[in-house]
C-alpha cells in the first residue's frame, strides 16, 4: 500500500501507478467522502509541489486509456492549470487577497475571533465540519467535497470573512496552492463566477459523506436545504486579464559555471527544460521566518522539508554535483549566501507561479545584483500554452486544452 499523501517523488510516482487503473471510475465515485479518501488520488500535496508532473499524469492515462473513459479525471487533473493559468493572467487578484486578508483580520469583533478559534479547533457548532476542522490540521488534506462543504459552511452559515477562511487553509493544507485556494474560496463565496455561490445543503452531505461519519452529528438542522441562504459580498471589479508574464522556455546556453535554485513551486528538474543543464552547485532555501510570516503549520512546513530533502536528493545524483538547503531569514539571502560562497554568476530556476516565491522576486533579484549574480528563470512549454487558454471559464479552457492533451 502506498503512502496516504505521498511527498517523495517515489512514493508519488507509487500511489499513481496504484491509481491509475482506476481512473476510468474516478467520475462515478470522486464525490464520495470516505475515511483515508479511497476514491480520489490523494496526490495534491505531490502536484502542488511538482514532485510529480501533471503532464506524466496526462500521458500515462491516455497511454493506458481512452480519452472519453477518463474525461473527467484529466479535466480534474487540468483544473490546477487552469486555476493557475487565471491568476498569472490576474496577479492583481492575490495581491488584493493578501490585503484583505490583513484588513479582515483587523476588523473581526471579539465575537468574531471567538467564534472562528473555535470552528478552526474544531469546537464549533456543527459536529461534521469540526471533524473537518480537526482532519485538516490532523492531516494536512481535505476531500475536494469536504473543502466545499466547509467553505461554504465557513461564508454562508457563519458569514465569516472568506479570506480567514482561505488562510485557514493556506496555514494547513498540504497542498497549499495560491491559485487554487485562492480561487476556489472566491468560487464558494460567489466571487469567481459572479453571483454563483455554492451553497452546503444538508441532504448533499446524507448523499454523499459516508454514513458512520454523519452518525449522531449535532448541527446538521442549521444546514436544511432550505435554511442556507447566501451571503452578498462584493469584491473590486474585474479587469481584463493581461498576458502572463514572459519566460523563455529553454535554458540558458552558459559557458561559466552556474547554480540551480530548487523551490517548492517545481521540485523536478530533471524532467523537462532543466534536465539538460550542468549546473556546478544546486540550493533550496527555508526560512522558518517566512513560515511564521505566513504562520504555516507544522505539518505543512514538515511537507516542504521532506520535498526539498527529496528533490535535493534527486537533482545532486541526477546532475552529480553538491547541493545544500540553506536556511535563511528570507530566500534572498539564503540565494544571496550560497551564490556569494559558491562565486556564481549565474543561478537558473523554474519560474515560481504567483504567490509567495514569486512576491520575493524582485527582492531576490535586488540582493543578487549586488555581487552580479543573474538569475535566469524558465518556464515549461506546456504551462505557456496552457496558461493563455484561462481567458474566462473553465469549460472553453478545457475544450482548447482537450485539444492539446489529445494530440
Ligand atoms: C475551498 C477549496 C480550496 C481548495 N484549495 C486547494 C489548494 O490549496 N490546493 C490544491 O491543490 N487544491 C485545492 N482545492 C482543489 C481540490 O480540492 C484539491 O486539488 C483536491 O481535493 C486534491 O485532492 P486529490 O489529489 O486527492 O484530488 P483528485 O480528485 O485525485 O484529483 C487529482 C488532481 O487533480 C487536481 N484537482 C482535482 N480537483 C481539483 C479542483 N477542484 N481544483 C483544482 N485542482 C483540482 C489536483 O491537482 C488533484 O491532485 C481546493 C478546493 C476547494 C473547494
Amino acid at each position: 500500500m502506498s503512502a496516504a499523501f505521498p511527498l517523495t517523488r517515489h512514493a508519488a510516482l507509487a500511489r499513481w501507478h496504484e491509481f491509475l487503473p482506476a481512473t476510468p471510475s474516478y467520475a462515478a465515485r470522486r464525490n464520495h467522502v470516505e475515511v483515508e479518501h479511497p476514491h480520489v488520488s490523494r496526490l495534491s500535496p505531490a502536484l502542488r509541489t511538482r514532485v510529480i508532473l501533471e503532464d506524466e499524469i496526462i500521458t500515462d492515462t491516455l497511454a493506458r486509456h481512452s480519452l472519453p473513459s477518463v474525461e473527467k479525471w484529466l479535466q480534474e487533473v487540468c483544473w490546477r492549470r487552469y486555476w493557475k493559468g487565471w491568476l498569472e493572467m490576474r496577479p492583481q487578484v492575490w495581491r488584493q487577497y493578501r490585503q484583505a486578508l490583513r484588513t479582515e483580520r483587523q476588523n473581526l469583533s471579539a465575537e468574531q475571533k471567538a467564534r472562528l478559534n473555535a470552528i478552526e479547533q474544531g469546537e464549533g457548532g456543527i459536529a461534521v465540519m469540526n471533524h473537518f476542522a480537526r482532519e485538516l490540521a490532523a492531516t494536512g488534506y481535505l476531500h475536494n467535497h469536504a473543502r466545499m462543504w466547509f467553505a461554504s459552511y465557513w461564508i454562508h452559515v457563519e458569514r465569516l470573512p472568506w479570506q480567514l477562511g482561505a488562510d485557514f487553509f493556506f496555514r494547513h493544507l498540504l497542498d497549499a496552492d495560491p491559485a487554487s485556494n485562492t480561487l476556489s474560496w472566491r468560487w464558494v463565496a460567489g466571487l469567481q463566477t459572479r453571483g454563483k455561490t455554492y451553497l452546503v445543503r444538508r441532504s448533499n452531505l446524507e448523499r454523499y459523506m459516508a454514513a458512520h461519519l454523519l452518525q449522531d452529528s449535532p448541527g446538521l438542522e442549521l444546514l436544511e436545504d432550505d435554511r442556507v441562504s447566501p451571503a452578498l459580498l462584493s469584491a473590486p471589479a474585474e479587469t481584463s486579464p493581461q498576458p502572463p508574464a514572459d519566460f523563455p522556455t529553454q535554458a540558458p546556453r552558459l559557458t561559466t559555471h552556474f547554480g540551480l535554485w530548487l523551490h517548492p513551486d517545481d521540485l523536478c528538474p530533471e524532467v523537462g527544460p532543466l534536465a539538460q543543464l550542468s549546473p556546478s552547485a544546486i540550493a533550496a532555501v527555508t526560512s522558518a521566518p517566512a513560515y511564521a510570516h505566513f504562520q504555516l503549520s507544522r505539518g505543512r512546513i514538515q511537507h516542504f522539508h521532506t520535498a526539498l530533502a527529496d528533490a535535493l536528493t534527486r537533482s545532486g545524483e541526477y546532475f552529480a554535483c553538491p547541493t545544500t538547503l540553506e536556511e535563511a531569514p528570507t530566500t534572498a539571502e539564503g540565494l544571496f549566501e550560497w551564490a556569494q560562497r559558491e562565486q556564481l554568476r549565474d543561478i537558473v530556476a523554474y519560474a515560481p507561479f504567483v504567490g509567495p516565491i514569486a512576491d520575493a522576486l524582485p527582492q531576490i533579484r535586488r540582493r543578487l545584483a549586488e555581487i552580479h549574480c543573474h538569475l535566469h528563470l524558465i518556464r515549461r512549454p506546456s504551462d505557456v500554452e496552457v496558461h493563455t487558454l484561462a481567458k474566462s471559464g473553465f469549460f472553453p479552457f478545457w475544450e482548447k486544452a482537450r485539444a492539446q492533451v489529445s494530440k
